[in-house]
């Protein structure tokens, strides 16, 4: 039996969980936290930000899921970790 991401099999996973362990080289603990705030229900849920008073929801800017923001939770968390990548290698991300 496997714990396996079900998600695993998705590249843009795949580059993700790569940039997680290369981020935890630099900052030990920082996967736990992200994956801890990726399965929140309440930072996972678009209802959780006012999906009710927007109606229907729109595609999302970078990768098309249907998202009530511009882009989707999943999108924002990655750039939320893309920019703490940037700043704590200070230079470019793959
Ligand atoms: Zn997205």
């Amino acid at each position: 039996m496997t714990e396996e991401c079900p998600m695993s099999e998705d590249a843009t996973s795949l580059v993700y969980k790569e940039a997680l362990s290369r981020i935890e080289d630099r900052m030990p603990g920082t996967r736990i936290v992200f994956y801890k705030g990726f399965l929140d229900p309440s930072n996972r849920s678009e209802r959780a930000e006012g999906g009710r008073e927007r109606g229907t929801p729109r595609a999302c800017a970078s990768c098309g899921a249907p998202t009530y923001a511009e882009t989707c939770s999943f999108c924002r968390m990655k750039e939320r970790l893309r920019e703490s990548a940037l700043a704590a290698r200070g230079k470019g991300f793959p």
